[in-house]
């Protein structure tokens, strides 16, 4: 019996308030707990690490204890248990074979004492915690009542007060305490112990000097006056049977204490140390505060941000400005609760949205907590700015700070981008779904230019072998009316874009630079961001290629792949927009049931660089008759709103947004409010409006539970009705399809990436994803996922766990050569609890042959299809040679065909 009965699985800090150098530290094993007891056992621990907490003086202490719990497996259960004992009780005799040799009636004559190999205990904590343990105790797997301490381990079973028996035993073991009460075996007539005949003795809560003015507790006397001793007991021969003449908390000297009778006095009537389930006497709380003093950290109230900024907060729509919050933030260190409250200000018209006051407390397992006031800004017109002053009180300690605060608003931050759209002749072939991919092209471009913000400014590039600028950079302008909006539409659906030639990527993405670069030597209208979408079907075939003018990039750069990912240069696409704060999504074969897909992905880029979040993406299918309530959750963090429908003839369909508070916002909603745009155009509609919605409800028209309602042109939309979302089984097949897009502008931030290992079958691929409020991570208070959809069309979800606060990470083995649509999504709720949701879709691919060598550039590209064919097509070989040849032997029509074979395979031409 010994550490041959089991073994140790390891050492958990279940309690952390900083380094074991510094604190108090309690470590915990168990005996007699089997492998299969472990949960058992881990429950055991924190019942008792529960009742410490909650029990004076420890509650005001926590912030001193560490708590380790050391995991040990017994062969056996239980803990030994001899036949008999001195005391005339009888046992099971059992005798389990355990790590730590536990057992009852340890002495031979009590059965309650429960003893266990100390040295074993000692070592094992020395081993798992070195030189850091201030209280080493054993749990004992019986329910059998008992423990016991001798001054170096604290042993207690999990009877139903077991946990009351530890902290007993604790004070025995750390604070030296004596046992408070007056008998030894307790049972009638015991002899030996009617007077106490000793010295002093040195434990703190027992003594035999009653003088007041010498005794050891004098400092802790409820009374100056009143007589001492408090009690005396009047038959030594037996315990004392009167009752308390004091109140319960009373401290005074009562007779009879320390096992004995008579002779011997206690603090008060009762303790802990006296019986079980009471408080510990005040002079025994007295000892373990001064004993745990010097564990505790000195207390630290620190205001990390003595001036706050609400730097270019944007204008909002129509006048209607944007509120933006940002927090005072307190560092606090403490053993106890500290409110912070706003006691004068703010002034300068900012404004406390979440309150004036906020308390911390002592956590579990953060030795440093965090105190955040909340104030808000509402921009006006830009160029103007706000200064003011918030002082802030601690209540408990009486502290001011003074936070300067200022502001400014700004013109919204403008983007200039430029399409670089291929043209190449593999763009007349069918996408998939019936349309050719020049056509798919004008009408995603077109919805692009549709929904752009008033301001920004678009250029657009197109390439086959060579690139041309078709359109400098332009301002877009008013929605559907704006000069730029109508010119680059002209452009995207005029014969510019009639597919013709070879594919230079690379000659696209330098004309691409240039017109950035152009606009922005203009110096007005300045660009805040620039970027670029570069749209291709093809793998690169002609210099320069993107390996060779990658680095010269500055821009943010998108791109789409239109087609499956082998026949796009995929690699050369992942590495030019990685570099620069982009990505790629691939298309892959466009079914009809996707047919919207390639609008999405340009919508979603102009969330990329418009910096919107998207919230939500369904698809639908609308019958006649049915209302579609299409819900999605807004947050106090947001404080703008698109609201995109994409569908083939939006005439056709009543289109309304309905707020938390039920109000309905329509088309005609513009002429009451002027954070509002409406627009309809070809294959789009959409709200656009900051938030809140209705400015004069603030509380119901921003946060809370949106939705969008749909329904067939016709009959008055039915507010109240709860059709579901995806209207099913209707006997009338025929329908609009539809897609909405949902995009908010917003101090909540999602963005997510997929990276992968290679593009051969078998990589691996890692989706990251990161959320941030106010540019704080957000720690532990949402969930994300993703739902990934195979080249086979078949779909698995991706748990992404948070490995740091706000990050979260997953990752899948792409087996199956083809295209990954990864749709990212979150949820979660904000600091005031508000929920919100995100989402983000990218596409990785794994493809046969991926592992080529790369083209790096012209000199080490060879084109030997354009080669052959300049010799075959009578250029060098004249027809006379020709049929030489073929009279010694030689068949080139062969080779000819080998060359078809060969060349025709690749893409682009
Ligand atoms: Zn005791
Ligand atoms: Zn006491």
């Amino acid at each position: 019996m010994s550490t041959s009965d089991g073994y140790v699985l390891g050492t958990h800090k279940i309690v952390d308030h900083g380094p074991t150098s510094q604190r108090f530290n309690i470590v915990i094993m168990g005996d007699g707990y089997q492998a299969s007891e472990q949960e058992k056992y881990a429950t055991d621990v924190k019942a008792f690490i529960d009742l410490l907490r909650s029990t004076a003086p420890y509650t005001d202490l926590w912030c001193g204890i560490n708590v380790f719990r050391i995991d040990v497996v017994s062969t056996d259960s239980g803990a030994d248990d001899p036949g008999t004992c001195g005391d005339g009780s009888t046992g099971s005799g059992a005798t389990p074979r355990t790590y730590f040799d536990s057992t009852f009636c340890s002495d031979g004559d009590t059965r309650r004492l429960l003893s266990c190999n100390d040295d074993t205990a000692i070592n094992l904590a020395i081993a798992q915690v070195p030189a850091a343990h201030e209280a080493v105790m054993v749990i004992v797997n019986t329910n059998e009542y008992g423990g016991s301490s001798d001054g170096r381990v604290a042993k207690f079973s999990t009877a139903p007060n077991s946990a009351e028996i530890a902290l007993h035993e604790m004070g025995h073991l750390v604070f030296g305490f004596a046992d408070e009460y007056d008998c030894r075996t307790c049972v009638a007539g015991e002899t030996g112990h009617d007077h106490y005949s000793g010295p002093e003795p040195p434990e703190p809560n027992v003594t035999i000097n009653t003088d007041r003015n010498t005794m050891k507790w004098r400092a802790s006397l409820t009374s100056t006056t009143d007589a001492l001793p408090t009690t005396t007991n009047a038959d030594c021969t037996t315990q004392d049977t009167q009752a308390n003449p004091q109140s319960a908390t009373y401290v005074g000297a009562y007779d009879g204490a320390d096992y004995f009778h008579c002779g011997c006095y206690r603090p008060s009537f009762n303790c802990r140390m006296r019986a079980l389930g009471n408080p510990f006497c005040l002079v025994c709380q007295q000892a373990i505060r001064d004993a745990l003093h010097q564990f505790l950290p000195a207390e630290s109230l620190t205001l990390t941000t003595p001036s706050i900024a609400f730097d270019n907060v944007p204008e909002g729509l129509g006048g209607v400005g944007v509120t933006t919050y940002r927090a005072i933030v307190f560092e606090v260190v403490t053993c106890a609760t500290r409110t912070f409250r706003i006691t004068a200000g703010p002034t300068g018209g900012f404004g406390t949205p979440l309150g004036t006051s906020i308390s911390v407390s002592a956590n579990d397992n953060v030795p440093i907590e965090y105190a955040r006031l909340w104030l808000s800004y509402t921009s006006t017109t830009a160029g103007s700015t706000s200064h003011g002053t918030v002082t802030v009180q601690c209540d408990e300690t009486g502290q001011t700070w003074v936070v300067n605060i200022i502001a400014n608003t700004v013109a919204r931050p403008k983007s200039a981008v430029t399409f670089v759209l291929d043209h190449s002749g593999s763009m007349s072939e069918d996408a998939g779904d019936g349309a050719t991919k020049v056509g798919k092209l004008r009408e995603a471009a077109s919805i692009f230019i549709n929904a752009m913000l008033d301001g920004d400014g678009l250029g657009i590039v197109r390439f086959d072998d060579t690139a041309q600028l078709l359109m400098p950079v332009t301002n877009v302008g008013p929605p559907v009316l704006g000069g730029g909006r109508i010119a680059a539409t002209g452009h995207i659906s005029g014969p510019e874009l009639d597919p013709a030639g070879n594919t230079s990527i690379g000659a696209g993405v330098v004309a691409g630079k240039n017109a950035l670069d152009a606009a922005q030597a203009l110096g007005a209208p300045h660009y805040d961001v620039t970027a670029m979408l570069v749209l291709t079907d093809g793998e690169e075939n002609t210099a320069p290629f993107l390996s060779a003018v990658g680095s010269s990039i500055t821009a943010n750069t998108f791109a789409i792949g239109l087609g499956q990912p082998e026949n796009i240069s995929t690699a050369a696409l992942t590495t030019l927009t990685q570099g620069h704060s982009g990505y790629l999504l691939i298309t892959g074969q466009l079914t009809p049931d996707q047919s919207a897909r390639l609008n999405k992905y340009f919508l979603q880029i102009l969330a990329g660089i418009t910096n919107a979040q998207i919230v939500l993406d369904p698809h639908g299918l609308l019958t006649p008759g049915a209302t579609h309530r299409i819900p999605f959750q807004m947050a106090e963090t947001d404080y703008g709103l698109d609201v995109f429908l994409l569908t083939q003839s939006p005439w056709l369909i009543e289109f309304a947004l309905e707020a938390p508070n039920g109000d309905l916002i329509s088309p005609a909603s513009v002429t009451v409010l002027t954070n509002l745009h409406y627009v309809q155009t070809a294959g789009l509609a959409y709200f656009r409006l900051s938030l809140p919605a209705e400015p004069a409800k603030a509380s119901g028209t921003r946060a809370g539970l949106w939705h969008v309602l749909l329904k067939i042109a016709g009959r008055k939309l039915d507010v109240s009705s709860h059709n579901a979302v995806y209207a099913s089984g209707s006997s009338n097949a025929q329908g609009l399809p539809y897609d909405v897009v949902i995009h908010t502008y917003s101090n909540l931030v999602f963005e997510a990436r997929a990276t992968q290992s290679s593009f051969d079958p078998g990589a691996t691929i890692s989706v990251v994803a990161t959320l941030s409020e106010y540019d704080v991570p957000i720690d532990d208070r949402a969930h994300c996922w993703a739902e990934v959809t195979r080249p086979d069309g078949s779909m698995f979800t991706v748990t992404m766990s948070e490995t740091d606060p706000g990050r979260f990470s997953g990752q899948f083995i792409g087996d199956v050569a083809g295209l990954y649509a990864m749709r990212v999504r979150a949820t979660g709720s904000t600091f005031t609890g508000n929920l919100f949701q995100r989402e983000q879709t990218l596409t990785a691919a794994v493809y046969l042959g991926a592992t080529r060598p790369p083209e790096t550039g012209g000199t080490q590209q060879f084109d030997w299809c354009a080669f052959l064919r300049c010799m075959i097509n009578g250029q060098l070989i004249d027809r006379a040679a020709v049929e030489r040849l073929r009279q010694s032997g030689v068949n080139l029509d062969v080779l000819a065909k080998c060359l078809e074979a060969h060349c025709s395979s690749k893409r682009g031409s």
